[in-house]
């Protein structure tokens, strides 16, 4: 997972909204094996998923990946749950959690909806 893309969550923190250096955020454990982080100025902590693909789902980021790259493909639910071996029930949450991020997006930013 890539920290730098990262910003403090809290809204009225001077550092929201930034990334990279101009963010400083440290590590702060872990959460749901998920790295935690805290921002140095407000001392806000948030799971480093936060906001991204990632959040809500339990599975490690590595099983995550290599399942959206098999639906991206073609892979059925179930042909996806055999081959990260899980339940498929487990496979359509995270299209469902998915799906609502990238509705989200394009919502929000699609130049082409807006
Ligand atoms: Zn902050």
């Amino acid at each position: 997972m890539d920290l730098t893309t990262c910003y403090c969550r809290n809204r009225y923190c001077a550092r929201y909204g930034l990334t990279g250096p101009q963010a400083r955020l440290i590590r702060a454990g872990w959460h749901r094996r998920a790295p935690q982080l805290e921002c140095v100025d407000c001392r806000h902590r948030f799971s480093a998923r936060a906001g991204t693909a990632y959040a809500g789902i339990r599975s490690s980021d590595l099983i995550f990946r290599d399942g959206v790259r098999q639906l991206a493909e073609g892979a059925s639910i179930r042909a996806t749950a055999r081959n990260i071996e899980c339940d498929k029930d487990t496979v359509l949450g995270g299209c469902r959690v998915w799906a609502d991020i990238v509705s989200d997006y394009w919502i929000t930013s699609c130049v082409i909806c807006i």
